[in-house]
């Protein structure tokens, strides 16, 4: 029974198969609070942390940045991914 950020404030959805709530940070009040609004996607990034391979975290549609056809990163790995896309244009135009 997850726990999620409407516009109304926090609210416990009781009820089961429902989505986890967005994972994402989000800038409230001055402080990064996560988002918890009910989460339509799952992050497709690459980690070491989880066992299948990708990041899976749960994003609200707000949060999820599509990549490709049903592939969505959340905004961490969005940062990394254009990070080592930057690193490697710096990297080839050194060569
Ligand atoms: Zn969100
Ligand atoms: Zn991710």
């Amino acid at each position: 029974m997850p726990f999620y950020r409407l516009k109304t404030g926090i609210v416990h959805v009781k009820g089961t198969r429902l989505p986890a709530p967005c994972n994402a940070r989000v800038l409230m009040d001055g402080q990064q609070q996560p988002c918890m609004a009910p989460s339509a996607f799952l992050c497709d990034g690459p980690s070491s942390a989880n066992r299948s391979g990708t990041c899976d975290a749960p994003l609200c549609e707000a949060h999820a940045r599509q990549t490709g056809p049903n592939r969505h990163l959340c905004p961490a790995c969005h940062l990394s991914q254009s990070k080592a896309a930057l690193q490697r244009s710096l990297f080839t135009s050194l060569v």
